[in-house]
């Protein structure tokens, strides 16, 4: 199932003296099964871009290709219901999108919504749950009275029990503790790699994904400044592409050995441990012979 937008326009408008512009003229194709790390400066319009792809936002010019829906502007909402069940969007602040007073409410208000029996809907309920780490003993509880992890894998596990391919996070480890956020992440990454899911989550650490990224795209006043691999992003920002972002603390650390050694050798991955290992061949090889290696 790929995305595809063609020059997609967004203004906001608040009265017709007050325009701004959310996206400008942005073109996109994103494939199932990755998972996309959306970056970019505050303002930049990553919110504005993850909200187009389940038609919570509409295009004010351009279309958007979703599975068999062609989304353009004007076009009643009503007509999402089934692209809203397939792809699920969490929103920056979980409390915002939770509103019944028990998890198990909460959770089956989805499936019982698209025709599932209650006992159906419970037993779903139950699995997201524990697909998302969670106890069952938090079924009774209210989700607005658990803590702002638990809250947020609740609000997850509600996006979850709809079985969706497309999983939209805006921000989801904003306010968590370290560990919380690296659990989370993990999560989110298995969810990815092991059912088959095509995760996007927008972020402003750029560290905590770094070592799960398929795919980058950086926001830069509404337009898509870059699409591709970690690779790549190293070697734009490398060569001076001002992307207004900042770069990764492992990307960083390297920039900065190729720089203390005169070398510059590519490699194609970049988590702490894969660059340990890279620098070991370098310092072993006593040179920039070992570049070559991959
Ligand atoms: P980001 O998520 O990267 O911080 P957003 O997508 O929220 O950026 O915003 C992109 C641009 O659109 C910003 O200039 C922002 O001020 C503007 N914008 C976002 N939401 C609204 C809104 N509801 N009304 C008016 N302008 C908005
Ligand atoms: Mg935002």
């Amino acid at each position: 199932m790929a995305i595809i937008f063609q020059h997609v326009t967004h203004t906001y408008s608040t009265d017709p003296l007050h325009t701004f512009l959310g996206l400008d003229d942005v073109n996109l194709t994103l494939d199932e099964g990755r998972f996309v790390g959306i970056i970019g400066a505050s303002g930049s319009g990553k919110s504005t871009l993850l909200q187009h792809c389940n038609g919570i936002l509409l295009p004010t010019d351009g279309t958007i290709q979703i599975m068999d829906y062609e989304i353009r502007s004007g076009q009643k909402l009503k007509s999402f219901r089934d692209l809203r069940r397939r792809i699920g969007l969490v929103f920056q602040f979980p409390e915002q999108q939770i509103f019944e007073d028990t998890v198990e409410k909460e959770l089956i208000f989805g499936p019982r919504n698209f025709g599932a029996s209650e006992d159906e809907a419970k037993e779903l309920a139950q699995k997201a749950l524990l697909t998302m780490g969670l106890p069952l003993s938090l079924l009774q509880r209210n989700p607005l009275q658990l803590s702002g992890g638990q809250m947020r894998k609740v609000a997850i596990a509600s996006i979850l029990v709809m079985d969706p391919d497309l999983i939209l996070l805006d921000e989801p480890t904003a306010t968590l503790d370290p560990k919380s956020r690296d659990e989370l992440i993990e999560l989110l990454y298995r969810l990815c790699k092991e059912h088959h899911k095509t995760i996007m989550i927008v972020t402003h650490r750029t560290d905590e994904i770094m070592d799960y990224a398929d795919e980058w795209i950086v926001m830069k006043e509404g337009t898509v400044a870059y699409q591709g691999d970690t690779q790549g992003l190293y070697e734009q920002i490398k060569h001076g592409e001002h992307l207004d972002i900042v770069l990764p603390k492992p990307l960083r650390f390297w920039q900065q050995f190729e720089e203390q050694f005169s070398l510059s050798c590519p490699i194609h991955h970049y988590s702490a441990e894969q660059l340990a290992e890279h620098i070991s061949q370098v310092v072993h090889a006593k040179g920039a012979s070992a570049c070559s290696k991959d």
